[in-house]
């Protein structure tokens, strides 16, 4: 969960991709601030920690939070439904589903579990079959690292339970001319490879910030994942913990003392 926060949290000076990362600035560095991604994330923690995890808490959390905090960068379709107030479904296959799907996957005692419930999350705002692959992809993932899977068993189960394609290397990937794409199926994998590929926290995030995509939110998910794996170095998780509010605080302190044991 805070992984993917501090990668949201890093990566949002690129949001708006007018500025590109130039392959010197430190991870922090700058305006950064929470996007939709983190605010998200928490609404996510919070449904599980309220114990109801229903698709209409999951969508209610998601409306509460957006209106609670506007102006984080959601997206067009999210916001008309957020603005509209009412819990209707959209079948979109943004990949708004997994960038607030982490905290699920440390929730989860089982995979089952946690499939379940990415499913349930994405629901009522994305509930086309990409858009809920995504959100079980990232929680899959986060649950499955958890377990001590390795990247080789990730990517084989990634690639057979959701097509996925992992072959690529981020360095392929940009080379191909990649360009930002916010849907799940053109952003995941490619997220995720960018984990994969690290030795380090902030080598996942440096690499989804090098392929110059959907920069935050890339991170965000190459965080969640690069979290379990690696854990988050102290300093970024205090830059990040700056941004927050009393109430984000007490979310992810309250969601870490229950599923994230150190
Ligand atoms: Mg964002």
């Amino acid at each position: 969960m805070i992984g993917a926060i501090i990668g949201d949290f890093c990566g949002s000076i690129y949001e708006r991709r007018s500025v590109r990362w130039d392959r010197k600035t430190p991870l922090g560095a700058g305006p950064c601030r929470l996007t939709d991604d983190s605010i998200l994330t928490f609404a996510t923690a919070e449904a599980i920690l309220n114990g109801d995890v229903q698709p209409e808490a999951f969508a209610r959390a998601y409306m509460r939070w957006a209106r609670d905090y506007p102006g984080r960068g959601y997206g067009h379709g999210f916001s008309t439904w957020v603005e509209a107030g009412q819990l209707t479904k959209n079948g979109s296959f943004g990949n708004g589903s997994a960038m607030r799907a982490s905290p699920i996957g440390w929730a989860a005692g089982q995979l089952d579990q946690a499939l379940d419930l990415a499913r349930a999350s994405a629901d009522y705002t994305h509930g086309h079959p990409e858009g809920v692959k995504g959100a079980q992809a990232i929680a899959g993932s986060v649950f499955l690292l958890r377990s001590g899977m390795t990247n080789d068993e990730l990517k084989s189960w990634l690639h057979s339970s959701f097509g996925y394609d992992l072959s690529r290397s981020v360095r392929q990937i940009a080379a191909s001319g990649y360009r930002f794409d916010s849907t799940c199926q053109g952003s995941v994998p490619e997220a995720i490879t960018c984990f994969l590929e690290a030795g380090s926290f902030e080598d996942a995030i440096k690499k989804a910030f090098l392929l110059n995509g959907d920069v935050d939110t890339q991170a965000d998910m190459a965080g969640a994942l690069a979290q379990v794996r690696f854990g988050v170095p102290f300093g970024l998780r205090t830059m990040a913990e700056r941004a927050m509010d009393a109430r984000m605080r007490s979310i992810l302190s309250a969601f870490e003392s229950r599923f994230v044991k150190a």
